[in-house]
């Protein structure tokens, strides 16, 4: 059985103030939660060390939304996985759509952070999917296979997330429907099970990510093959990212 995983990526929202008063209020909506999901919150590198400190006792786990393949060194702007280990943080997100765009990261950078997040403990969530003119082409099975084995390549799957996100998706309240987010997750394991065997492929958990709402929620993770969800914008808002978090399979 995998055990599913609801992230919450802020993006580069959320002072320490305001990750403060977000707590204030999610926290307690969490007390009567099933244990069998695990919760991470992703917020900003500067609110890491106060949002530690907040969910110390609680269920939420954190991650960064970034990770760095070296230890440390002449890196400006960049972030280390020990660094990240100091704080408590257990998850790293890699190859998020937004730096994918923004900062041309590609398949081998995003590979190259995975690895090092899992030689140090972390357990990368590893974001694929194709993007609006992709899918129109017809391309988006190739984009993802080739984003899949080059981004995946040598890590172990026990110890990682692999977050499908359709770019069309993201921030644009077009969810993407729970047979065609299946179908991707399906191929994705897929991919794992041919380049790394059975056990590999039943081992990683596979995320949707896109414009996740409480309303969407329980269709997608009632789906076999999807194993939790990556939520940026409902994430924001700590009533709702609750709803999300506390989906029910059934009535
Ligand atoms: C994301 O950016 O990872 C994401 C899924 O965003 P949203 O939920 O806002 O679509």
């Amino acid at each position: 059985m995998r055990k599913p995983v609801i992230a919450g990526n802020w993006k580069m929202h959320m002072t320490c103030a305001q990750s403060r008063d977000y707590m204030a209020t999610f926290l307690p909506l969490l007390e009567n939660l099933p244990e069998d999901r695990d919760v991470v919150i992703a917020p900003p590198f500067t609110a890491i060390s106060s949002v530690a400190d907040l969910v110390k006792n609680s269920c939420v786990e954190l991650s960064s939304q970034n990770v760095h393949w070296e230890g440390s060194g002449a890196f400006t702007a960049e972030i280390s996985p020990t660094m990240l280990l100091e704080h408590g943080v257990r998850y790293a997100i890699v190859g998020h759509s937004e730096p994918r765009k923004y900062f041309s990261e590609s398949d081998e950078q995003i590979n190259h952070r995975a690895r090092s997040a899992q030689k140090h403990g972390l357990i990368p969530i590893v974001c694929v999917g194709e993007s609006d003119e992709q899918r129109n082409r017809g391309e988006a099975e190739r984009v993802i296979r080739r984003q899949v084995e080059q981004g995946l390549e040598t890590l172990d799957p026990k110890k990682l997330v692999v977050a499908y996100e359709p770019i069309w998706a993201i921030g644009t309240g077009r969810v993407a429907t729970p047979e065609d987010a299946q179908a991707v997750c399906l191929g994705i394991r897929q991919v794992v099970r041919d380049d790394s065997g059975n056990a590999a492929a039943d081992s990683v958990r596979i995320q949707y990510g896109g414009s996740v709402k409480p309303v969407s929620a329980p269709d997608l993770m009632r789906q076999p093959d999807i194993d939790g969800a990556l939520v940026g914008g409902a994430s924001l808002d700590p009533e709702e990212f609750a709803r999300i978090i506390a989906y029910r399979l059934v009535g």
